[in-house]
């Protein structure tokens, strides 16, 4: 990833993509001082910028760091990196990190860095198998207690066991895991939420120990709109046999079904369908700007 063309924006600057390096000892290296976001662009506009980019200001300031530039810096820097690089549709990822001016757990005098690379990434999951649904399996990590983590940051930190996760499911053939929560309750995937449907209605969990994806929140309203019940609450993994339909929400994955997670099964059907067509128009700026 790092020998692709284009610019970065690094600490206020573009600078060439090859050359956004930074040293061994940055702390957010050794200690996951480092706090980020995932954004996509459509035909030409990021979906909810702002919104991401408050989330990378709340994220730095859970773990103890302030970030150098205001939330309209970092927009206004997002749309004119979009625009340099030439493409419509994208990913975009700032990242904010403590850099390498002091070593230890203690680094209250480190610079903080800020950086934003946007690049053309597909779907996150295989497009074949995401019409059909993705298999998920169960992961032996669980999601910690928000006494144990901060766990309303979108911190590096968190990503660790997600890791993990997601490459134990891969190796035995899954695109990703359901991952349980410490009370044993359903949580999320990797790397994005997840919704169940029953007799017509939305279920999903309370997002208390992980994050309440800027996804998920457009998929309820969207759900809302067509007149779903959306039902947040506590499922545990014995229920998933009760649920019809199954799908994962987050700004990479967008709505993405899924048809299995361990032993149950699930059938991507009109709800799931629906909202995905939804989440589409909503997200398009032409779709969007004609309602
Ligand atoms: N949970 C995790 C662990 C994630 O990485 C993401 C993606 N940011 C989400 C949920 C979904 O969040 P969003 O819809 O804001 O992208």
């Amino acid at each position: 990833f790092d020998q692709l063309d284009g610019e970065i924006w690094f600490n206020g600057e573009f600078v060439p993509w090859k050359e956004a390096k930074i040293h061994v000892l940055t702390h957010g290296l050794h200690y996951a001082s480092a706090v980020f976001e995932g954004e996509r662009a459509y035909g030409g506009r990021i979906f909810k910028l702002t919104e991401h980019n408050q989330r990378l200001h709340q994220s730095a300031d859970i773990l103890g760091f302030k970030i150098p530039y205001t939330i309209e810096e970092l927009d206004e820097a997002s749309n004119e990196l979009l625009k340099r690089q030439g493409f419509s549709d994208a990913y975009v990822r700032p990242i904010a990190w403590r850099g390498s001016e002091q070593m230890g757990v203690s680094a209250q005098n480190s610079r903080i860095n800020v950086a934003i690379a946007i690049w053309q990434w597909g779907s996150y999951f295989d497009p074949a198998e995401k019409l059909r649904g993705i298999r998920l399996d169960i992961a032996d990590y669980r999601r910690p207690d928000p006494r144990t983590a901060p766990a309303k940051s979108k911190a590096a930190g968190l990503y660790m066991i997600c890791t993990i996760s997601k490459h134990a499911a891969e190796a035995k053939g899954y695109a990703d895991a359901l991952m349980l929560d410490w009370r044993g309750q359903v949580a999320e995937a990797t790397g994005a939420n997840i919704f169940f449907v029953k007799d017509g209605a939305l279920h999903t969990p309370i997002p208390d120990c992980f994050l309440d994806g800027i996804t998920r929140r457009t998929v309820i309203e969207l759900a809302k709109r067509r007149g779903y019940q959306v039902v947040e609450r506590v499922i545990m993994p014995d229920e998933l046999s009760t649920f019809s339909e199954c799908f994962l929400t987050g700004s990479a994955a967008e709505v993405t079904p899924v048809s299995e997670i361990g032993p149950y099964r699930f059938k991507p059907g009109t709800i799931s369908e629906n909202l995905m067509k939804d989440y589409v128009k909503e997200v398009h700026p032409v779709a969007a700007a004609a309602e």
